[in-house]
């Protein structure tokens, strides 16, 4: 054990002189499991960035081959993984391998659906949104407030992002915020509406600060708003996700109707 701190206060140790983060903080990051759905644009990111941080385990799900139309907003990939169609959980892992040695990554090649949540996420502390719809996000939501497991919603369009840290029981979940997915005919993706590669970067690296603090305990410090974000035409807006804007009579965290993870 004092093998293993004497290597964590030596690699990190530029992280570790955070006083709200220190040894304690960064070894609960080493003891950190997360859950990745979805290696795209905002997953990749989140991947390397807590793979980098020293988060001890990383999940990684996602059924799609690395394309060349990927490569300008999806850290972890080379055109030779485009080139030879590798799995982006094959070469994510690989990648990540390669950066910290230490992180055990568990690459699993599946969409995540209501019938294999529950194992996906079995045993993780923080499970991150890097999906690109709606019905993903909404499930993930479900899971998150019926068993209590944290979760970092993101989304990115154009320029324009979004993301949210869902702390369930005390801080509003998605349904408080947008009752229904929007009908997918009004749900956008970068395929259809196109995407600013950096403003993905930049999301992304929200998220990943948001699972370090969630992993590291100091769940005190969350971005306690839906932060909205036109990178493109300079805009922020906060919207409050704590107190007033959890709704008694949310579907979900009030009724604790879980529609999603009904067949
Ligand atoms: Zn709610």
């Amino acid at each position: 054990m004092r093998d293993q701190d004497s290597v964590i206060a030596s690699r990190y140790s530029r992280q570790i002189l955070l006083p709200s983060l220190g040894l304690a903080g960064q070894r609960s990051l080493a003891e950190g499991r997360a859950l990745i759905v979805g290696v795209g644009g905002l997953g990749s990111w989140v991947a390397e960035l807590l793979a980098r941080a020293g988060v001890g385990f990383l999940r990684l799900v996602d059924p799609d081959k690395v394309d060349l139309t990927n490569i300008h907003r999806q850290a972890l990939y080379t055109e030779a993984d485009a080139e030879r169609h590798r799995p982006k959980v094959e070469a994510a892992a690989a990648r990540i391998k390669e950066i910290n040695a230490g992180v055990t990554v568990e690459p699993v090649m599946a969409s995540v659906d209501r019938t294999n949540i529950a194992g996906l996420a079995a045993g993780v502390g923080v499970l991150i949104d890097g999906t690109d719809n709606f019905a993903a996000r909404y499930l993930i939501n479900d899971y998150a407030v019926k068993f209590a497991v944290p979760w970092v919603f993101a989304g990115v369009i154009r320029s324009e992002a979004q993301v949210m840290t869902i702390l369930p029981g005390r801080t509003a979940c998605l349904r408080c915020i947008l009752e229904s997915p929007p009908p997918p005919c009004e749900d956008p993706n970068c395929r259809t509406a196109g995407v600013l590669g950096p403003a993905v970067a930049a999301v992304a690296s929200l998220q990943a600060i948001e699972a370090v603090k969630i992993l590291a305990g100091r769940t005190e410090s969350v971005l306690p708003y839906l932060l909205k974000v036109d990178y493109w035409g300079n805009r922020a807006q906060q919207v409050s996700t704590t107190g007033v804007a959890k709704r008694p009579d949310c579907p979900c965290c009030g009724r604790k109707d879980f529609d999603f993870l009904e067949p």
